[in-house]
């Protein structure tokens, strides 16, 4: 908005300008959040993290007035975002707990159920030990009947 009637230095906040770099892209619209420049936009290029490669103002600097106001500001959004934080902790914290807690109660389940099975394992094989001896006594009583 102060772009085109201030001074060339600032560029149009709508028109992304072109790098500087070796490679030139379109610069990308950023906001400053630092004590000297609240809410201040400006372009800088999209490979900034590798070097100062690009950077204007879009905005003329805040008077101290101002500054001061959105630094005020977002400390108090900076703490309700905190707390809100907080509670969504607790609240995954508490969530947990439960699971924790389920979680516990399956594997008490899983031990019984393994239990139970090893139980009927061994009568299974109990029982049919007894099988094959009653076929064999009953093989034996048919051979001695035909033996005599
Ligand atoms: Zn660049």
């Amino acid at each position: 908005m102060t772009s085109s009637s201030s001074t060339t230095q600032y560029y149009d906040a709508e028109v992304n300008p072109m790098c500087l770099c070796r490679t030139p892209s379109l610069a990308k619209k950023r906001i400053s959040w630092t004590d000297d420049n609240p809410g201040r936009r400006f372009w800088n290029c999209r490979m900034s993290m590798k070097g100062p490669w690009f950077f204007d103002w879009i905005d003329l600097e805040l008077n101290e007035h101002y500054k001061l106001t959105l630094l005020r500001l977002r400390r108090e959004a900076d703490g309700e975002a905190l707390a809100d934080a907080r509670m969504k902790l607790a609240s995954a914290e508490a969530m947990i707990a439960k699971l924790k807690l389920k979680l516990g109660d399956v594997k008490e389940k899983a031990a019984d159920l393994k239990m139970k099975y090893e139980e009927t394992s061994v009568r299974a094989k109990v029982l049919g030990f007894s099988l094959v001896s009653v076929v064999v006594m009953i093989g034996v009583m048919v051979m001695m009947k035909y033996a005599v």
